[in-house]
């Protein structure tokens, strides 16, 4: 492909990929293994034509996408794109280096920079996560891999804190080497049973314990109370945790944790327990930090700084910014760069030795990294401020009509977690009649149970009808455990009445799995 061919393709591709992003149809009725049907094995011996390629994007990639953009799209969470976002990509591809130090391509660090202390001022967050002091902040691929450098880093904080302490102890190299060994054995880490499953991924790759602080089934929200009981019980069996998930918005109901009583939960600990290594505090806010743009939330952050040693949230799910960029920050980055830090003799170089750039390869997994800032800096400066708050906005006024609906239909619905973030999580009631035959009536065990039932049948058909598409989850475990629909519209297209659309199709659901 050549220089006037490549300007021709990509009109055409653009004017693709622009009615892709106006589809209302949502999931997709391809069977597993069908683009094996589809696409011939192996590469061609002589290369194609793009008119060739283009056509197969309509003919065999279309029919098995998924359409997250869709209004009709109210699963999981959002994962928004926008055109300035899809631009920055644009030019991230076209640009293409794999700016690992500063020296590479200096516009990529100094961009990444500069948004990202942009971005800490949009959702307020305090200036010890901002650049200009100890903190900053670095453009991850995902919260997953944000929480993955977290782990680490807090692991080689806590052996560093230990290995302080045995300094002044007259050990042996040999002694040291094995105290750190057993303490690495000894270390866990922490979430709540809320918290996303990432965390518990990321112990595994650190290769240290893992264990899940229960909260109150309905409540969802981890408390300091029971922060320090697990705190206590583990230090009591001589475990050692150093490391605590907290959440802005869970995945299951989008509740938030108690960042005021955890605060003082964690200086209570340390109190009693000076020696023991200072536990990493990160703040997962992987979907609902979006809001925090809005005058309303912005006291939230104000917390942070009492206990938090890193913030990371998704401007790729709700704040109109495509795949992928994920926005962590930390208070203190040498905390990173001690524990990821690496330099071969290949990768030395003055402006690195000089120590007056940032070297992001010492931030994250991997070396080589995309020019993402640019497209978190098309959006913002597209969007402004206040364009940004009324997309939020509007996802919130959506779930607020969607709530009020539930509320009024006492006979079909049930609310199972105060909506938060525009999620709405219900349940639905068995048929009227049924209730009153269950042993127990509504506070038995069998009402629960028919309510599971149904509302798992509710969310399958639904899906499977596909005029729209929602989650179904699953609530705490066993004889206790709620079957929910989750409902989450916040898809840049997503208006008000797609969401009381939405509401009508799953009642009409409901009636047709009464009946
Ligand atoms: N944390 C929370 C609270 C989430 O809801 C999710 C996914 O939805 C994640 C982390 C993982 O996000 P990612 O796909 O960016 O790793």
């Amino acid at each position: 492909m050549d220089s006037p061919q490549f300007r021709q393709a990509a009109h055409a591709a653009i004017d693709q990929s622009d009615n892709g992003q106006s589809s209302t149809t949502t999931t997709t009725s391809a069977p597993p293994g069908y683009l094996r049907e589809l696409i011939p094995p192996g590469i061609p011996e002589d290369g194609e034509s793009w008119e060739n390629i283009q056509r197969d994007i309509e003919a065999k990639i279309m029919p098995g996408l998924t359409h997250w953009q869709s209004p009709n799209f109210l699963a999981f969470f959002p994962a928004n794109s926008s055109y300035p976002g899809i631009l920055g990509d644009l030019y991230s591809g076209a640009f293409t280096c794999a700016a690992f130090n500063w020296q590479c391509s200096p516009a990529v660090t100094e961009l990444e920079t500069i948004v990202l202390d942009n971005v800490a001022r949009l959702i307020n967050l305090p200036e010890e996560y901002h650049s200009a002091g100890e903190g900053g902040g670095v453009i991850q691929g995902t919260a997953s891999e944000a929480i993955v450098v977290a782990v680490v880093a807090a692991r080689d904080r806590a052996i560093a804190q230990s290995k302080e302490i045995w300094a002044t102890q007259n050990l042996t190299e040999d002694e040291i080497e094995d105290r750190v060994c057993t303490l690495r054995g000894k270390l866990v880490a922490l979430g709540s049973d809320q918290a996303h499953s990432s965390t518990k991924k990321a112990a595994m790759i650190a290769g240290i314990r893992f264990q899940t602080i229960s909260t109150v089934m309905g409540e969802y929200s981890l408390t300091g109370a029971q922060v320090t009981h697990k705190l206590e019980d583990l230090h009591a069996r001589g475990l050692v945790p150093f490391y605590l998930t907290t959440t802005l918005g869970t995945t299951p109901t989008c509740a938030t944790d108690d960042f005021a009583s955890i605060s003082t939960a964690l200086l209570a600990y340390h109190t009693a327990h000076p020696t023991a290594p200072k536990i990493w505090t990160h703040v997962d806010a992987a979907y609902a930090g979006a809001a925090l743009i809005l005058p309303e939330y912005q006291h939230i952050p104000l917390l942070f700084p009492s206990f938090a040693d890193s913030f990371d949230f998704n401007m790729h799910k709700w704040l109109l910014t495509n795949f992928d960029c994920s926005c962590m920050y930390v208070r203190r980055r040498r905390d990173l760069t001690d524990a990821l830090s690496i330099t071969p003799a290949y990768l030395r170089n003055e402006y690195s030795d000089s120590g007056l750039v940032t070297d992001y390869r010492d931030w994250q997994v991997p070396l080589g990294r995309r020019f993402r800032s640019l497209k978190a800096w098309f959006v913002t400066r597209s969007y402004g401020v206040q364009g940004l708050r009324a997309h939020v906005r509007k996802a919130l006024d959506g779930a607020a009509a969607f709530t009020q609906l539930v509320r009024a239909d006492t006979v079909r619905f049930e609310l199972v977690a105060e909506p938060a973030f525009a999620l709405n999580v219900v349940r639905v009631r068995p048929p009227p009649g049924v209730v009153g035959q269950l042993e127990g009536g509504e506070a038995g065990a069998g009402f629960a149970r028919r309510c599971n039932e149904v509302t798992k049948k509710v969310a399958d058909r639904v899906n499977k009808e596909g005029k729209i598409f929602i989650t179904p989850t699953v609530l705490g475990h066993g004889e206790e455990s709620i079957t929910a629909i989750r409902v989450v519209g916040a898809a840049p297209g997503v208006q008000v009445a797609d969401l009381e659309n939405a509401f009508r199709i799953i009642s009409e659901t409901v009636d047709a799995v009464w009946a």
